[in-house]
């Protein structure tokens, strides 16, 4: 029987691994708790489609298919019939906790429940479970649709036949899975966020503009955006959640949150979703 994949999280990585499913020919649920955001999240699903059709990426027919595919909920009860969730919700481990402990109350015994956390560690959600051999991380980068990566994170207790079903999984998705263990941040925001934050250290000092740090980033080091206008597009709230979990996590107080960064973020200047972070939009 052909289950239905659920992805908890309706915000721009939840519609886009939402969006990646559904071309892949996996039927797919997209929940969230606020009906707002799964109205939002499946509007951008038919915008990003209708982008691939007009650039001969995706023909019409595949379209159609994809987003007949796609279902929306704003309860958890579609995880009953699931055998895969991804866990796509706001960066915030309490919060990623009480969903991990609803979803293994809710999902069949053999499902994989995955998390496409940015930086909380895989071992401890998997804690909140009681099946944490098959919890692991499925790490998509942003924007999902155009991004070959899935970081994939083993926790401590996660078993080698999760990790396999999750890297074939990940090729079929047409993706390039990388498999790495759990430690904060894991490999790619333990190497990206330091360099985000020393842009904004650079910004806050007068060390130059925005555009002049970008623009050194981007014709000195070959990087196709530069990390103030890739900190927009992440969203500078999830940026300081990243930065606080290493900076707890490693005890090095060199991963502290820039206060420049935190200020951004209390004036409500998160970047893209919000029209104005370093750049306006
Ligand atoms: P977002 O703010 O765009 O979306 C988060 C969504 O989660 C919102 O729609 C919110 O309503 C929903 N939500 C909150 N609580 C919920 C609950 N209990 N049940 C269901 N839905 C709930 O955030 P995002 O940028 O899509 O990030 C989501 C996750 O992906 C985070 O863990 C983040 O670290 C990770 N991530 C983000 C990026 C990025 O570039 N933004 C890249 C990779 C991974």
């Amino acid at each position: 029987m052909n289950e239905r994949d659920v992805v908890v999280g309706a915000g721009q990585m939840g519609n886009g691994i939402t969006h990646v499913f559904a071309v892949a020919g996996h039927p797919v649920t997209m929940v969230d708790v606020s009906r707002d955001a799964l109205a939002k999240g499946r509007a951008t699903i038919e915008k990003n489609l209708a982008r691939q059709v007009q650039k001969g990426a995706l023909d019409a027919a595949t379209r159609d298919a994809a987003l007949d595919r796609v279902a929306l909920s704003d309860t958890l009860g579609p995880v009953r019939a699931a055998d895969l969730v991804i866990e796509a919700a706001t960066e915030n481990a309490d919060l990623k906790f009480s969903i991990f402990a609803d979803l293994d109350a809710a999902a069949p015994a053999a499902a994989i429940l995955a998390s496409n956390t940015s930086s909380i560690s895989i071992t401890e959600i998997a804690a909140h479970t009681g099946r944490p051999a098959q919890v692991i991380g499925m790490h998509f980068m942003n924007p999902v649709p155009m991004m070959q990566l899935v970081e994939v994170i083993r926790g401590l207790a996660t078993s080698d036949a999760t990790t396999r079903t999750v890297l074939e999984l990940s090729t079929q998705l047409g993706k390039t899975p990388v498999e790495v263990n759990d430690y904060p941040g894991f490999v790619s925001n333990r190497v990206l966020m330091p360099m985000i934050n020393e842009a904004v250290y650079c910004l806050m000092e007068g060390v130059g503009s925005a555009t002049a740090i970008d623009t050194v980033m981007k014709l000195g080091m070959n990087h196709p955006m530069g990390p103030l206008a890739l900190a927009d597009l992440i969203g500078l709230d999830t940026c300081v959640s990243i930065l606080d979990v290493l900076h707890r996590g490693l005890g090095d107080p060199k991963y502290r949150p820039c206060p420049l960064l935190r200020k951004y973020v209390a004036a409500g200047w998160l970047g893209r979703k919000t029209g104005r972070g370093f750049f306006t939009y």
